[in-house]
């Protein structure tokens, strides 16, 4: 699967340290060809490619991030930006009923997906008619009165005799305005392959109807073929909207992540199963991290997005390799750290501080840096430059000022003393030339 392919990819980075040109290169092979095995089509496969690329190439190690997670973070945004960034809803009709038409090739899941979309309606307490419109199958309509039934929504059926989908629409009319409905879910025949006459026939119903949504049932177990479909569709008929289902199996992908740039319409829906209450709004971001395989990849990017850069970290630590490191830049690192929300980061960028990270309690360190954070603040600029300035009045000061101690006021100074001779003695002992590898 797509998902086991990538994280294939991912695992085969990790031991592959930073964030270097030739990885960048060898990652976007790796993983377009990853994509065209997942039979996602080749035009989307080219612009994934192309706006990752954008991303990575250039781009600086983050400190804080191994290499592998900033290729993670990158091919996940440009995944939600692919599977179309935001999340997409059935808007409602200003003026009820808001008429919606299921199609689809036959065994999309037309049908399920139609009592699902009521069973949603009749959740917001919304009045919801279904229509069997199906009349190439009598097993159709059969199947969408025992789902209604199921879920307590009536179900126009057509009466004995009728023919032609057409003729079902002037019933529809009365029932809906006898029965106030504001939702009419219209499940509409299919065929096995699209022909002129289901197209004929799906038009003059659009015409007769004029629905809100026409919405595109797709069997996402299908590869690029059904994109092919709904570009018809598109064409045809007109899509404004796309479900897809049966991505509770075992799905290759390749339809998911193509569609929303091949047809340029949202994704709205989900079937997760078989069951009625296993329709599920779309949101692309749930969708790449699903894809990915990633189970925590929000934190990883809140992570990317704050961490320090690497250019910044290396100008730091020349800074304190000079003794030049000042209480700003302490602040300052401070402040990225609670970005992050741990102090593991820091930590692992000062060296023989590993060992002490063991015996560190994290949230009691993180009150002490709230306590830190408040002390600096209470230096003055100067001070802040040159902390030798500071003597025993002007620590009684900054105490008060900060609401702590004197001798947390000593510590703080003792601290950063020690880390910064901490710095000069690791830069003396390793040479500047191999700051880099200091950093994760
Ligand atoms: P239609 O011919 O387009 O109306 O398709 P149906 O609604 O009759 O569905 C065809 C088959 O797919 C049925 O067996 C459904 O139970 C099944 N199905 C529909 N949606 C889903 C889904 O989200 N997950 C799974 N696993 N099966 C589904
Ligand atoms: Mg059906």
């Amino acid at each position: 699967s797509l998902t086991g392919r990538l994280e294939g990819i991912f695992k085969k980075l990790t031991g592959r340290g930073g964030l270097t040109e030739q990885l960048v290169g060898e990652t976007l092979e790796e993983i377009r060809v990853a994509l065209l095995e997942a039979d996602v089509s080749l035009d989307v496969v080219k612009s994934f490619t192309e706006g990752l690329s954008a991303r990575l190439v250039g781009q600086a190690q983050k400190s804080g991030l191994t290499g592998a997670q900033q290729v993670i973070a990158e091919v996940y945004q440009e995944m939600v930006h692919i599977l179309g960034d935001h999340r997409a809803t059935i808007a409602l009709a200003s003026k009820p009923p808001t008429i919606i038409f299921m199609m689809g090739l036959q065994g999309s899941g037309k049908t399920t997906t139609a009592a699902k979309l009521a069973l949603h309606f009749k959740g917001q307490n919304r009045r919801v008619l279904l229509v069997a419109s199906d009349l190439a199958r009598l097993a159709a309509i059969d199947q969408l009165k025992v789902l209604g039934e199921q879920i307590g929504v009536p179900v126009l059926l057509p009466p004995d005799g009728t023919t032609r989908p057409s003729d079902l629409y002037p019933l529809v009319k009365r029932r809906v305005i006898e029965g106030m409905y504001e939702v009419v879910i219209v499940d509409t025949a299919g065929r096995l392959t699209v022909d002129s006459a289901l197209m004929g026939e799906l038009k003059e119903l659009r015409r007769l109807y004029s629905p809100k949504e026409c919405l595109l049932v797709v069997d996402a177990m299908q590869g690029q073929e059904a994109v092919g479909v709904a570009k018809t569709f598109d064409a045809e008929i007109g899509v404004d909207g796309v479900v897809f289902t049966k991505l509770d199996g075992d799905t290759r992908g390749g339809a998911v992540l193509s569609i929303r740039q091949v047809l340029k319409k949202p994704i709205k829906f989900v079937g997760m199963g078989e069951k009625l209450d296993r329709l599920e709004a779309f949101f692309p971001d749930r969708m790449a991290s699903r894809i990915i395989g990633m189970g925590d990849i929000q934190t990883l990017l809140e992570k990317a997005k704050n961490v320090v850069s690497q250019d910044e970290a290396e100008a730091l630590a020349r800074k304190m390799g000079k003794n030049k490191m000042d209480l700003d830049d302490f602040l300052q690192q401070i402040q990225s750290m609670k970005k992050i929300g741990s102090i593991d980061d820091l930590m692992g960028m000062i060296p023989g501080a590993a060992s002490l990270k063991a015996k560190i309690d994290m949230g009691v360190m993180e009150a002490e840096l709230k306590r830190v954070e408040a002390m600096i603040f209470s230096m003055t600029k100067k001070e802040r430059a040159n902390p030798d300035l500071i003597d025993g009045n002007r620590r009684k000061r900054i105490a008060q000022g900060s609401g702590t101690s004197v001798q947390q006021v000593n510590q703080l100074l003792r601290q950063f003393d020690q880390a910064r001779r901490m710095m000069k003695t690791a830069l003396k002992t390793k040479g500047s030339r191999s700051l880099r590898s200091m950093f994760p």
